[in-house]
């Protein structure tokens, strides 16, 4: 029978070295839960790198083993194409430009050639197991030439292909030296996915322009075959979420947390270190609002979490330092002996907690410049399970299609963004009621269980579309 194999460049575990030996921890991203009731069922199997590098070959076949039982396969990748392919063409050329932050594109042949070479490793990985009429459902872009390269070698296979960042317009991609190597590699996909409607108009007009193939209501006409493209808006484990908030453990953190700050207005901001989420410019426009309303003082403090990540990366580190300076001059502004204006956290916190700092808070403060969905701001209103709250929601998030219900705004206008916070502490609770409920009824039926059914359910509809056209 034909088998599933899900590909992404990690796996939903992180392997970590501990006296000598190796250790597997599961991820709990909604991905990997969503994608479970897949990989998890009958030959399936998920294939990616397992977050380290492992150069023994002992230790590589005991990886293997212990993977075997988890239904998973790993890539292995040496340090060099860690730092050239991922770090260096996927964080520091493709990242950046699809998220149109054009000043930290990096052009680095080097780069190029082992964002080709890993690709091919991938590739090899999935031929050692994969049959002639399998599904490959490749995920985001690390791996956009993978679909070809499979194609090539298993004419007949189910290819997919999910984009979980952004896809940016022509004028964007055609900056790229590389960019028609890499629309050609996607359209060895039969089906082409992405989160919003405007991704999927950017990379139709782009693969029209770079490659010549045209389409008709969202198909493109390849040489032997017609490939889909359209929007799966991707959705969260809501019930997780809403159980969570509820339950003991996280009330009883809840009322440790708010019982340090009695009687204020609490803001929520969770983000990845990372410059497409604005979060220096979302300080600025905290500061400017209680430069604006000294009688706010005392009365609403920010919770800032940020999540390190890629801090090897020299504009990473660049961000650090400037949020550490921001949030340093404001709190030495403004804090009194009671009160401080931003409480920040560097680190990451386990779920019980994040389900507190969700549930405790009265405005969650999502102001991305660019983010492909963001699942802080669905998760955020799943965990409101009094129905209180609101959520002030950049536009130039994926998630504000979905979300019309959010306080919308513009994250470049600081005066805009000063306002929305300042509507949002004086929104009368049967406003916060209908917003937030309307946008929980919408999130609780597109969950991340009904992406999955949904994306399978048109891999299999174009599969069919092909044969009665052959
Ligand atoms: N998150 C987490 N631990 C934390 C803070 C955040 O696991 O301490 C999770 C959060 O629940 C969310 C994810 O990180 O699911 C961030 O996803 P999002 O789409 O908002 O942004 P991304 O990091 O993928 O750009």
């Amino acid at each position: 029978m034909a088998k599933t194999i899900i590909v992404s460049n990690r796996l939903p575990i992180s392997l970590r070295h501990r006296n000598g030996r190796f250790e597997f921890k599961p991820s709990a991203g909604g991905l990997a839960t969503g994608l479970g009731s897949i990989y998890k069922t009958g030959e399936n199997i998920w294939i990616g790198w397992p977050g380290n590098t492992v150069d023994d070959p002992e230790q590589r076949a005991e990886i293997i083993l212990e993977l075997h039982e988890l239904k998973m396969a790993p890539v292995f990748l040496s340090k060099e194409d860690v730092e050239q392919f991922y770090e260096g063409f996927s964080n520091e050329c493709l990242w950046p430009a699809f998220h149109y932050f054009t000043q930290y594109m990096i052009y680095n042949p080097e780069h190029w050639e082992a964002y080709v070479r890993v690709n091919q490793k991938f590739c090899e990985a999935i031929l050692k197991r994969a049959d002639p009429d399998d599904t490959i459902w490749v995920h985001d872009y690390q791996l956009l030439l993978l679909p070809q390269m499979l194609r090539e070698v298993l004419p007949n296979a189910t290819i997919a292909f999910f984009q979980h960042i952004p896809f940016p317009s022509y004028e964007i991609l055609r900056m790229i030296p590389w960019r028609k190597q890499l629309l050609e590699g996607v359209c060895g996909a039969d089906l082409i996915g992405f989160h919003t409607y405007d991704d999927m108009r950017h990379f139709l007009s782009a693969v029209n322009r770079i490659t010549g193939l045209s389409n008709e209501s969202g198909y493109l006409q390849a040489e032997n075959r017609i490939i889909n493209v359209d929007s799966f808006p991707m959705g969260i484990d809501y019930d997780k979420f809403a159980k969570q908030a509820k339950s003991r453990k996280t009330q009883n953190i809840v009322k440790e947390f708010k019982g340090q700050m009695i009687d204020q207005k609490l803001i929520i901001t969770i983000d990845r270190l990372d410059y497409s989420k604005g979060i220096p410019q979302r300080l600025q426009a905290f500061n400017q609002l209680l430069k604006d309303h000294k009688e706010l003082h005392g009365k609403v403090s920010m919770i800032m979490i940020v999540v390190p990540s890629r801090d090897k990366v020299q504009s990473y580190k660049e961000l650090k330092e400037e949020i550490d300076l921001l949030v340093g001059r404001m709190n030495s502004d403004y804090s009194t002996l009671n009160w401080v204006p931003v409480h920040y956290f560097y680190r990451s916190f386990p779920f019980e907690e994040l389900s507190a700092f969700y549930s405790m808070s009265d405005i969650a403060l999502v102001t991305p410049l660019r983010d492909g969905m963001n699942l802080v701001c669905k998760e955020f209103v799943a965990s409101k399970t009094d129905q209180s709250g609101v959520l002030i929601l950049s536009e130039m998030a994926g998630a504000s299609k979905e979300l019309q219900d959010a306080v919308l705004v513009n994250p470049n206008d600081q005066q805009g963004v000063v306002d929305a916070i300042y509507e949002a502490l004086q929104m009368k609770p049967a406003e916060q009621k209908a917003r937030i409920s309307s946008m929980q009824e919408s999130l609780k039926k597109y969950d991340i269980f009904q992406w999955v059914k949904v994306f399978m359910d048109r891999i299999e509809h174009v599969k069919e579309k092909q044969e009665e056209l052959t």
